[in-house]
């Protein structure tokens, strides 16, 4: 043994690391939205615009920024009315080309510093821009740029076509990357096709060519192509591909890629095929053949369904005709555009990247999956899984199930015996939000994936009942979906008169439920109605001024609390918890990149919810990305809008937040936010809505993590599960403690001494605990992404009395392998610990211990997210009227920040006890029960540490049933890893037998594993 420290207090200090601090400024709002609107619309600002645009003409180069900072003097005007000006003035930039305004005059617009801040409808105290001036400067240059590289892309493609793939390949900005793609279908075809060469030649080994092998082999024919890089390739590039590849196929081509596919290419790649093709497979026999035979196929099986399903009952997605034959032109309906520029008076909006069009596929992929590819891989899931739990929780207006899944085991008992706590999570209550239902499919997926780690998630899946709802508006995603690029614009009653931004309404951009809706978006009357779910729940029910009575608004109230279907849906999914067990809530919206959230009377579930926020949003921000998502001081209590995220903590006491995917969307924050994040020209501010493909993936997979960091802190804090004292020399283990569940809200110690501890003499500790303590990156021990390296201290002790013994400290490790004490986790990785140690007979603890005394140990470490042991094992930890009970700290006082364990208690002695008993070869026993004739076991102990156990007894039918199982003796234990029944050929033939018939075919582990202390 070697000691590597000599201490009272043994602390344990491991590398530190910087927390991770929200820096978000933050500024009051100082206008009311109504009032601001009005202040715009009452001053007459045509001046100023047409003074800005002649400036912008002149032949002065300097006199645009001069009208700009005049702008900034002209007090007569409000701000309100300065900032549109300036809005609808930046709209016509975007229609000139760049060298037309000063470099100087755009810097200025993309630094501009907002003076109309509106109270951030979910947090009034935080305020945000009204009119996004650094949002729209951004987006036209970003639409500048993907111009320019249009043109420098046909130069190269021109005169130096070889040139074409490496400046792509190493060009960071998004905008001009796209530009440079969109040069492919314009630039010389002769160009094209050595850039098409070139690509195919290197997508092998570098799948980050896929977009440019892709737009080549489109616009070169090249169909053989096509098929090597829906093979090899990667990212949000193949779905369009394969789309625009539709357009030039017939059925049988398609059919016979994807049955080459099915063959060569993983199964996700030929998933997407089979999506983005089913509308060209309809009719075709071959392809009905193809897709009958892949039902069996245990990747493919859900996607052939849901194809095969589509051919029956075919569903338009988009139904352009009847926009048509709506012959509306203004109010109208516009479409998004891809494009950098479109022009507005064909009805275009530009987005500045590929609008995403969901596909008909389950599998994940670099973009949004259709509602019914979702509902199919959820239910897919459901059955070939053994952790996803369907339930039909409500139906909506129309009559459509809304779905509730339970993660977890099949029990709602934690592995330890207690009550499972629940989670809730719901995505989709505004349909434009695509983003949550994708990032709530990614936490039902995260979990199924990671099943079977004996680690992080086994322990959640085990000990956590998580409640998912992944579309809670159904009726409305599916009018979104069925319109995922249309939507009816400047027809809100609520915008500004001749706004700048327009909200957009309905098809694409509808937020509220189909109340009162037909599904035709050309139909004028029914656009604006639909109640906005997130205004619909009690106890804030139609309080505050982010809830409208009007029906038109966008935030319609409804007639009553939880009046809509879809509400109470979300109320009914509490009970798979059931309620009472329910312990968090987060609601899935988009887009800001933020937590919203409401406190209540009780300032403990405060603390506790702000301090999960900060788990999550440290996790989040330890990503490459290093988004943050910050959050406010929430909500004042008994202050609201009947928003969901109110109704849990109100009623149930849980904690809750809503969280905001982004992208960003907020007051003082770097530009460019919204679209402009990832390239988009920010025509309309909206855009934020419209996530682009290609960043689906990552926030699905990695907000699915964060919210997994959460599940584990709210699964309840650490305690103590067992202690063991193992004699070093002999193995023996010489004290035994373990903490048993007596019931929902107790635990009793058992206590196993069979010797008092010597001094001198070295001993292992081992300590193990009810969940995973530790996080490891690359197989060492790291704090838990986002957590401080102080979560990693421990700090323990032997005490007498209230002095500390010295002892000398020798190799303390996390435990992450199987095993057991003294040496192994308990049952999850690192949920154990050991330390080895001795206790020197030296003048101080001579004083201390004179002949024989009761030492206490003394200990107490953080679980990854920070939360400090249980100091009190004896009361369960749990969740009760949103704060913890039993959770005690150093002093035994419950609260919500445990402390130091003293529970355990050992015998340490002066005297020389010598060696403890040990199991030695040649011994043997038979134990028998006396009331019960043949029921027994016989222990032999062998050579080489092995021992053989007989168990004698009877099966449920009360016939014999005989076992037998070779173990391993570690000083005074045998630890027994398998039992197997002896009795082959008897048990298969019973098949009345209530066990699993099917486990009784060959000699095979039953029990997990069973260990017996022989004194
Ligand atoms: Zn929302």
């Amino acid at each position: 043994m070697h000691y590597l420290l000599r201490l009272h207090v043994l602390t344990l200090l491991v590398c530190l690391t910087t927390p991770l601090i929200a820096s978000t400024m933050r500024q009051a709002p100082n206008w009311a939205p109504g009032l601001a609107r009005e202040a715009a619309r009452a001053h007459d600002s045509q001046s100023v615009l047409a003074e800005l645009k002649s400036a912008l003409y002149s032949d002065e180069p300097q006199a645009l920024m001069a009208e700009l900072l005049e702008l900034e003097k002209r007090d007569n005007l409000p701000w309100p009315a300065r900032e549109a000006t300036l809005l609808r003035f930046m709209q016509e930039l975007r229609f000139l080309p760049a060298g037309m305004v000063s470099v100087e005059a755009m810097a200025y617009l993309a630094a501009w510093r907002p003076r109309t801040l509106v109270p951030n409808i979910h947090q009034p105290s935080i305020g945000e821009p009204l009119y996004k001036v650094r949002e729209a400067a951004a987006g036209i240059q970003n639409g500048w740029r993907h111009d320019a590289a249009v043109n420098a892309g046909v130069v190269l493609l021109r005169e130096q076509p070889l040139d074409f793939l490496g400046t792509w390949s190493s060009e960071p900005d998004p905008a001009t990357r796209n530009g440079l793609l969109a040069a492919l279908s314009e630039g010389s075809s002769s160009g094209i096709v050595l850039v098409h060469e070139q690509a195919m030649a290197e997508l092998p080994g570098n799948p980050g060519v896929t977009e440019v092998a892709a737009r080549t082999a489109l616009v070169t024919g090249d169909i053989a192509a096509l098929e090597l890089v829906v093979r090899l390739g990667e990212g949000a590039s193949l779905v369009p591909a394969l789309r625009r590849a539709a357009a030039t196929l017939s059925p049988a081509e398609a059919t016979s890629i994807i049955a080459r596919l099915v063959d060569t290419a993983p199964a996700a790649k030929t998933a997407l095929a089979i999506g983005a093709w089913t509308p060209l497979l309809s009719g075709d026999s071959d392809a009905e053949t193809l897709l009958q035979g892949l039902l069996v196929d245990e990747q493919l099986g859900s996607v052939a369904a849901l194809a095969l399903n589509r051919l029956h009952s075919p569903q338009v997605l988009t139904t352009p005709s009847v926009l048509e034959s709506g012959a509306v032109s203004n109010p109208r309906i516009v479409t998004w555009s891809g494009d950098s520029i479109a022009d507005p008076d064909d009805d275009l909006l530009s987005l500045g990247y590929p609008v995403p069009i969901p596909v008909d596929t389950p599998l994940p992929f670099d973009g949004f999956r259709s509602y019914a590819g979702l509902l199919m891989r959820h239910q897919n899931l459901a059955e070939t899984t053994a952790w996803i739990h369907p339930a039909e929780i409500g139906s909506t207006h129309s009559g459509r199930t809304v779905w509730a899944y339970r993660i977890g085991d099949e029990d709602k008992v934690t592995a330890y015996g207690l009550p499972e706590p629940a989670s809730l999570i719901s995505g989709g209550i505004h349909s434009r939000e695509w983003q949550g239902p994708e990032v709530a499919t990614g936490i039902m997926e995260l979990m199924v994936e990671q099943a079977g780690d004996h680690y992080f998630y086994d322990y959640l899946l085990e000990n956590m009942n998580m409640i998912v709802v992944p579309v809670l508006n159904v009726d409305g995603f599916l009018q979104t979906q069925r319109f995922p690029s249309t939507n009816w614009y400047e027809t809100d009653p609520f915008d500004l008169e001749d706004d700048p931004q327009p909200s957009p309404r309905d098809g694409r951009m509808r937020r509220k439920n189909m109340l009162g809706v037909d599904e035709n978006l050309a139909t004028i009357d029914d656009h604006l109605l639909g109640v906005d779910l997130n205004r619909n729940f009690p106890p804030l029910w139609a309080t505050g001024d982010s809830s409208s009575p009007d029906e038109e608004s966008l935030i319609y109230h409804g007639v009553g609390a939880l009046s809509e279907p879809e509400a109470q849906a979300l109320v009914e999914a509490a009970e798979l918890g059931p309620s009472s067990h329910l312990r968090m809530y987060t609601d899935l919206h988009s887009f800001a990149q933020v937590h919203f959230w409401a406190r209540t009377f009780n300032d403990r579930l405060t603390d506790i919810t702000r301090n999960v926020m900060t788990t999550f949003s440290n996790h989040h921000a330890s990503f490459p990305e290093g988004r943050y998502y910050g959050f406010g001081s929430g909500q004042e209590p008994g202050v609201g809008a009947g928003f969901a995220y109110e109704y849990f903590p109100y009623e149930l006491g849980t904690v809750s937040w809503l969280t905001e995917i982004e992208p960003r969307n907020s007051c003082c924050w770097d530009p460019p936010t919204a679209g402009a994040e990832y390239g988009g020209v920010v025509e309309n501010g909206h855009d934020g809505f419209i996530l682009p493909d290609s960043q689906i993936r990552r926030v699905r997979e990695e907000l699915s993590q964060s919210f997994a960091a959460t599940y584990y802190q709210m699964a309840g804090p650490p305690s103590i599960t067992a202690v063991h004292f193992v004699d070093a020399a002999t193995g023996s283990t010489v004290f035994e403690a373990g903490w048993h569940v007596a019931s929902e809200t107790e635990r009793e110690l058992h206590v196993f001494e069979t010797q008092a501890l010597q001094f001198d003499r070295e001993y292992r500790l081992w300590v193990s605990y009810d969940k995973p303590m530790r996080w490891r990156s690359g197989g060492q021990i790291a704090p838990f992404p986002g957590q401080a390296g102080s979560t990693l201290d421990i700090e323990a002790g032997l005490f007498v009395n209230d002095s500390s013994l010295n002892i000398l400290l020798g190799d303390v490790a996390w435990l992450d392998t199987p095993g057991d004490a003294p040496s192994g986790y308990q049952r999850y990785r690192d949920d154990a610990i050991a330390a080895d140690f001795l206790i020197p007979l030296d003048a101080a603890n001579g004083d201390l211990v004179s002949d024989t005394a009761t030492i206490n140990l003394r200990w107490s470490a953080f679980d990854m997210t920070g939360q400090e042991s249980d100091a009190d094992p004896s009361t369960v930890a749990r969740w009760v009227g949103g704060n913890w009970a039993g959770y005690e700290d150093s002093d035994g006082a419950d609260g919500d920040i445990g402390g130091m364990d003293r529970t355990i208690n050992v015998q340490l002695t002066r005297e020389d006890l010598g060696d403890p008993f040990v199991l030695e070869a040649g011994m043997s026993s038979a134990w028998y029960d006396p009331t019960h004739n043949g029921e027994g076991f016989m222990l032999e102990i062998l050579a080489d540490k092995l021992a053989v156990m007989y168990w004698f007894t009877y099966d449920d039918m009360g016939k014999q049933d005989w076992y037998i199982a070779i173990g391993e003796t570690r000083g005074n234990r045998i630890v027994f890893p398998e039992l197997s029944t002896c009795r082959v050929a008897y048990s298969v033939r019973n098949s009345t037998r209530t066990r699993s018939p099917g486990k009784w075919s060959v000699q095979q582990p039953l029990f997990g594993r069973t260990a017996t202390t022989v004194p």
